[in-house]
């Protein structure tokens, strides 16, 4: 299994369009970005393509990083920045399967699946394939299993994309704060890569309106805001979890500068075997 981190950002990416900050400014002089999010799984043992979320940045993170096109997609959930690339693949691909959860979101009266397809009604290439969390199914030769996370007002989900073949596994939380449900906890340990969001650091919960939640017994909130983990509770998390490697992903350019490019925090275009 080859990974490729396509978009490691938030919703508004690395620079920020418009900002100044230093962090903006520290990535242009790195020549890195985080784009929206997004990620590439390739199973070498079929030359299939599986990708996970449709980042608005979808044409240029495929041009950088001279990526195959993928054969099916999971979308976690129905927010601009892991849904909206979705239209790129008009004339680009003759057919895509995209897999998403079924269950009703009250938040909506949709399922992920319903919304994907009336989005995307116009487009024939797309199929989509309505899923049921916490059961796995076979996409490009990988195990795939949707896992319900916590992502206030909208149903989210994290996943794992094991090979059977190799037993090598990948763990993603999607966009969540610490509140993830247990049985969703015991299914993303112990892989050999954890991609958790980690939007900021605690110390920025302050400035925020909803402030921070889920305070570990230091006191130190491990939720920003109600969506999202910040870098504490995040790398509580792995530790819990017991990857072999974690990154952090979904990455603010609210990190201080001098924090914002630190370990084990992702940049664009970071690849890892499986
Ligand atoms: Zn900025
Ligand atoms: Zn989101
Ligand atoms: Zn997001």
């Amino acid at each position: 299994m080859r990974v490729t981190l396509l978009g490691t950002g938030d919703t508004t990416g690395t620079p920020t369009v418009g900002c100044d900050c230093g962090t903006c400014r520290e990535a242009r002089r790195r020549g890195v970005e985080r784009t929206r999010f997004s990620v590439h799984v390739e199973n070498e043992r079929t030359g299939e393509t599986l990708l996970i979320d449709a980042s608005p940045d979808f044409r240029q993170q495929f041009l950088r990083e001279e990526a195959s096109l993928p054969d099916a997609a999971v979308i976690t959930h129905v927010h601009f920045d892991h849904l909206d690339g979705l239209g790129n693949v008009f004339r680009v691909l003759d057919s895509l399967d995209v897999y998403a959860a079924n269950e009703t979101d009250p938040a909506t009266g949709e399922s992920v699946a319903e919304t994907v397809a009336s989005d995307y009604h116009y487009l024939d290439q797309i199929t989509v394939h309505p899923v049921t969390p916490l059961e796995s199914i076979r996409i490009c030769g990988f195990d795939v299993t949707l896992l319900p996370v916590d992502h206030p007002p909208m149903v989210c989900y994290g996943l794992v994309v094991s090979d059977p073949e190799t037993g090598s596994k990948l763990s993603l939380t999607g966009d969540t704060s610490y509140a993830i449900p247990e049985p969703s906890r015991e299914a993303l340990a112990g892989a050999d890569l954890l991609l958790a969001d980690a939007i900021v650091p605690a110390s920025v919960c302050a400035g925020h309106p909803a402030g921070g939640r889920h305070e570990n017994s230091a006191g130190t909130p491990r939720t920003f805001g109600t969506k999202h983990m910040t870098r504490e509770g995040a790398l509580e998390l792995a530790d819990e979890l017991g990857a072999t490697r974690t990154r952090l992903v979904h990455l603010a350019h609210y990190y201080p500068a001098e924090d914002a490019f630190e370990e084990p925090l992702a940049v664009d275009g970071e690849v890892y075997e499986l």
